[in-house]
């Protein structure tokens, strides 16, 4: 079996300390100290945001914090706890002194839910409306102290209240090639085939900065590789893999392409709204904004601006278009 998803699950892959987990460097010093001072207060840990674009280990983190602190982890998401009652019979069930609830997507947390969460965090209560009508009565549940770590890819749509019950507050950042080529290679010897340094940084250096997606990648061009009775990966097959799968030197795809292709040629270069620009390549304006935008701002090939969206020299640049002296981008007639 070639791929690891059809013969080893993904998961078990997963760094499960945090001097496993690749990368986020400071991040990792401030919550190292953080998970010390809560073990030494034998306490649970402070309530952590974590925010970030899809795939860069928010999930991951909350696996290691719970195992950092020798205690079980509760995974669940914004989406599935709609009402108060989705709430009370996660807080209530299973969870015990210490324990780590792990919201994924906890912006998308129903409000009602969420301003029951808020005492939950605070003052380790749930309060619960028994009956209806005059005869309805509220009794207040106690909880255990567990920690929260919510993770997000759309900090700005976290409300204030919410964000101000989080202790801890921090973003995860785009991996650098070397950071991937990393853990690719911790991958490799883990499932037992062979990658040379050079190749794990080719796809690492065309990942997006983003773990998931070189996992992903790994996975393709070990497929290649296996095809053609190759049983180490080197870089002339990765690279080779990786223009067959349709991915530029900066890792961009072709929906990024399509993206930066419409903003120009169609919109001028912008600004232009994301809605308008969402409907012109068929996608919805969410995905645009967490998806595609973070990683082609990273580049610095597009700008927000308040009009709209903009193309900036560098993504001209990238797809081979002239950039002028007198600063004006594209072709002239
Ligand atoms: P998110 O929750 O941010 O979408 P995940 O935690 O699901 O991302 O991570 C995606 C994949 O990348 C997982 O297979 C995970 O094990 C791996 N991964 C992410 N970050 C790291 C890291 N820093 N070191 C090692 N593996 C990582």
């Amino acid at each position: 079996m070639s791929a690891p998803e059809s013969g080893q699950p993904d998961h078990t892959l997963r760094p499960k300390t945090l001097a496993e987990y690749v990368g986020q460097v400071r991040l990792k010093e401030k919550l190292s100290v953080y998970l010390k001072a809560a073990r030494g207060r034998k306490e649970a840990l402070d309530h952590t945001l974590l925010f970030g674009p899809p795939g860069l280990g928010k999930t991951t983190l909350a696996h290691i914090i719970a195992f950092e602190l020798g205690v079980n982890v509760r995974v669940t998401s914004g989406p599935a706890i709609e009402k108060p009652g989705d709430l009370a019979a996660i807080l209530t069930n299973s969870l015990e002194d210490g324990d780590v609830l792990f919201i994924d997507e906890i912006h998308r947390l129903g409000r009602v839910a969420e301003e029951h969460l808020y005492p939950a965090m605070e003052d380790f209560k749930l309060d619960i409306v028994l009956g209806q009508g005059p005869a309805a009565r509220t009794i207040e549940l106690p909880l255990p102290r567990f920690t929260l770590v919510g993770a997000t890819t759309r900090p700005g749509l976290i409300s204030a209240p919410m964000r101000s019950r989080f202790g801890i507050i921090e973003h995860l950042e785009y991996y650098t090639a070397e950071e991937i080529a990393q853990n690719l290679l911790r991958d490799a010897r883990l499932l037992g085939f062979g990658l040379e340094e050079e190749a794990a940084l080719e796809i690492g250096g065309r990942s997006r900065g983003t773990m998931r997606i070189a996992k992903r990648l790994l996975r393709r061009v070990r497929d290649y590789a296996e095809v053609a009775g190759e049983s180490l990966i080197g870089l002339d097959r990765s690279h080779d893999a990786l223009d067959k799968l349709g991915l530029d030197a900066a890792g961009l795809d072709d929906r990024d392409k399509k993206y930066l292709e419409t903003l120009i040629h169609r919109f001028a270069g912008g600004p232009v709204g994301v809605d308008t620009l969402a409907t012109a390549i068929s996608e919805d304006a969410l995905t645009l904004e967490d998806v595609y935008e973070p990683y082609l701002i990273q580049l610095g090939f597009i700008k927000r601006t308040p009009r709209g969206r903009v193309a900036t020299a560098h993504a001209y640049d990238h797809l081979g278009l002239p950039v002028h002296d007198d600063g004006r981008l594209g072709m002239f007639n």
